[in-house]
């Protein structure tokens, strides 16, 4: 370790403070990546499934642990038991999904187009990856990225959030006791502009793989692209909820207020925009303010708490000033748009759920990732105005309609510009076999998770194996 430099862990609830950790730079990035190019020769070499079985068992371990870091998670990251629980089974779904692709990862053969020649493809790995995760999903962020990296047979260099480092050091503590041999994953702890930035640059990173904000995730493809580096971005949302006249409105309340105010709504798929109907638009707001407002403030670990802090001062800030600004829009404000520091409060960083009404659609408050639990609803007409609107946004990462008409839920599957679409559901909840990623400004044209992880992670080879005897020449006309 080159740094004698730390900074601390806190937590959002409390203010207290959880760790210190190293304050990694540019050298003990050098170090890190050294150690993973040199992993990297014997690990390739490892048997596909054999490197499966290896996160088999982290997924066993994952079980094994659960409890411990659901309760650390909502402690250093801040979300609620349930959600935080959450968090933790994704990771452990993607690790035992990945362990199976140890014996899949599967290849092409076709016929060749002369005789007495196979022909095939197969994915290679490509190296050491760099990965940079956020703070809103600290252990399962981690997983999409390493489990299909690993299986692939790459090695890895993890720099973390700084806002949630314990979680990320025993999310690797625990791939080492799951049999990760030494060097495998290594991770450097610190701040983007420093370690994140010395990792994207480094010579020996061909690979980035980075889940954050649009303009870092601009910064990092801008110095990847430097070396012809391989950039996996994903990015911001700004995802709207559609609710249709026909609607079951006591379900869509359900899911706009689990979407808009879980994990307080920082998940680049939280409900940011709810695009309803004019005809069921007053009793919408009414349901809608009235599910927030029961909703109760407080730690994660405390039963009976549905909204925990939001991760930092600068967070909560940052949300409160999205409220101003609403305001000045002439949005009308229903309910929240203000810190909470009731008794204990205080002591954390607390947002009231927040509902906006009568927002324009190009209003900022409708067009900026707030990251915070603040919804803003927009009243339309028909179904053409509710998808224009949904679609009039730089972002395309999550979306969702409700309604009974099954013919305007295909018409919302075709036509909404996201990656993801939800019907009669909110906007949150993917499943780790399938792709997660947007179109437009939310990400670069990758996904993770599902088998298209596996396309960021490895590169495909083709082979052709001529056993005529003879040189036989492609495209070259001849007698065959
Ligand atoms: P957020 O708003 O979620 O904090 P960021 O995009 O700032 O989003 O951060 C996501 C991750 O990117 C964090 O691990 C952070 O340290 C890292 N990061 C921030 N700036 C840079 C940078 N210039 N280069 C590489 N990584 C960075």
């Amino acid at each position: 370790m080159a740094t004698t430099e730390t900074f601390d862990s806190i937590s959002p609830a409390t203010g207290e403070v959880l760790g210190t950790l190293p304050r990694s730079g540019a050298e003990d990035v050098g170090r890190a990546v050294a150690t993973a190019k040199a992993a990297y020769e014997d690990w390739r070499l490892v048997p596909a499934p054999r490197r499966g079985e290896i996160l088999f068992r982290f997924a066993q371990i994952l079980e094994r642990e659960k409890a411990a870091l659901t309760d650390l998670m909502t402690r250093e990251m801040g979300k609620v038991k349930a959600e935080a629980g959450g968090d933790v089974q994704e990771a452990i779904d993607m690790s035992y999904y990945m362990a199976g692709e140890g014996r899949r990862l599967w290849g092409q053969t076709t016929p060749s187009e002369l005789r007495d020649k196979f022909n095939m493809s197969v994915r290679v790995p490509i190296g050491v990856v760099g990965v940079i995760t956020p703070w809103n999903f600290p252990i399962a962020i981690p997983s999409w990225k390493l489990a299909p990296a690993l299986v692939a047979g790459n090695t890895v260099v993890l720099k973390p959030a700084e806002d949630t480092p314990l979680l990320a050091q025993r999310f690797v503590d625990l791939l080492a006791e799951a049999g990760v041999p030494e060097g495998v994953v290594e991770v450097v702890h610190g701040f983007g502009e420093e370690a994140g930035k010395a990792l994207v640059d480094h010579p020996d990173v061909p690979v980035i793989t980075f889940t954050g904000s649009r303009e870092t995730g601009i910064a990092v493809a801008t110095a990847a692209a430097q070396q012809l580096k391989h950039v996996h971005l994903e990015l911001g949302g700004k995802n709207g909820v559609i609710v249709m006249e026909d609607a079951d409105l006591d379900l869509a309340v359900e899911g706009i207020t689990w979407s808009a105010f879980g994990t307080s709504g920082q998940r680049c798929t939280a409900a940011s925009r709810v695009i309803v109907h004019e005809a069921v638009y007053a009793e919408l707001q009414t349901r809608l303010v009235a599910a927030a407002e029961r909703m109760r403030l407080g730690p994660g670990w405390e039963d009976g708490t549905d909204i925990g802090p939001v991760i930092n001062r600068a967070a909560l800030e940052k949300i409160d000033s999205y409220t101003a600004i609403g305001k000045d829009e002439g949005a009308k404000l229903l309910t929240g748009g203000e810190i909470a520091t009731d008794g204990d409060l205080a002591r954390g960083f607390y947002y009231r759920p927040t509902i906006f009404a009568d927002a324009e659609p190009g209003m900022r408050i409708a067009q900026e990732e707030i990251f915070g639990p603040t919804t803003t609803l927009i009243p339309v007409k028909d179904f053409d105005e509710a998808i224009r609107v949904a679609n009039g946004i730089r972002y395309g990462l999550s979306s969702a309609i409700f309604t009974r008409d099954v013919n305007r839920a295909f018409r919302a599957m075709r036509d909404l510009q996201a990656g993801i679409t939800y019907v009669n559901a909110g906007t949150i909840g993917a499943e780790v076999h399938l792709p997660f990623g947007g179109t437009k400004d939310t990400g670069n044209g990758h996904r993770e998770a599902g088998q298209a992880a596996l396309d960021v992670f490895t590169e495909w080879k083709s082979i052709y194996v001529d056993y005529s005897g003879k040189l036989q020449k492609a495209q070259i006309d001849t007698a065959t």
